[in-house]
């Protein structure tokens, strides 16, 4: 589950946000609307505890992130979030495995081969595990990010803008590949998305508007 109340966030140098408050019971699909630079990617950024609210509070199945110490936050963030950001961030130095391996550390838990194995395959990418990031096509990176993002069965799935660079058949095909993914783990799936696509394939998600005509926008 997610649940926001009265969320703020404000960059030292610059926008203030102001977020309305989120009710999306654990498993749901939760569309974050909102044109760009509307604060979307902050918003997943706050889930994510890579940022930390100015005000308001913000809980991830059942976790206050205000009360997570920050030293807490990348483990707990490792178990229990799955975040496919817009730059997919594969280390291009390492092979896909060594890139899903790479998740462990994080977590402090030892590497678990079975389940970087399995992960790979439940997306399809198994046959990929040896080659480099620069040997994937866009739609095999993504795949494979989705394969780390999973790896650790989160609570909740983030995904920024998954669609943006696809055409039409690709789009469709990530869309139904996160669904699915989320479905496996019982997790919570929030898109970020200016697509209309998106809301067009996923007639039962949340939709959560983020910025102005949200009740919320640049703060005063
Ligand atoms: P979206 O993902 O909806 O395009 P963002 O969350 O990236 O929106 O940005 C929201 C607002 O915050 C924008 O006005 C953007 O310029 C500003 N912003 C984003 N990142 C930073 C930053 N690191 N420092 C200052 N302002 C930022
Ligand atoms: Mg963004």
């Amino acid at each position: 589950m997610i649940q926001t109340r009265s969320l703020r966030f404000a960059y030292p140098s610059g926008a203030a946000l102001t977020f309305a408050d989120l009710d999306a019971p654990q498993g749901a699909t939760v569309l974050l609307r909102g044109n760009s630079g509307s604060g979307k990617s902050t918003w997943l950024a706050l889930a994510a505890g890579l940022l930390t609210a100015t005000a308001g509070e913000f809980v991830l199945a059942g976790q206050p992130l205000s009360a997570l110490p920050q030293s807490a936050r990348d483990a707990w963030r490792g178990r229990n979030v799955g975040f496919l950001p817009q730059q997919l961030h594969l280390s291009s130095a390492l092979t896909v495995q060594r890139n899903l391996e790479l998740a462990f550390y994080a977590t402090g838990l030892p590497v678990d081969h079975a389940a970087v194995a399995r992960s790979l395959e439940v997306l399809g990418v198994a046959g990929l595990a040896q080659r480099f990031p620069s040997q994937l096509s866009g739609g095999q990176a993504q795949r494979v990010a989705l394969a780390r993002a999973t790896l650790m069965k989160p609570k909740v799935i983030l995904a920024d803008e998954p669609t943006a660079s696809l055409d039409d058949d690709a789009a469709q095909a990530s869309l139904a590949l996160l669904r699915e993914t989320a479905k496996q783990c019982g997790a919570t799936l929030v898109i970020a998305t200016h697509d209309r696509r998106v809301l067009d394939a996923l007639p039962d998600a949340i939709v959560h508007a983020i910025g102005a005509g949200a009740g919320a926008g640049a703060a005063p």
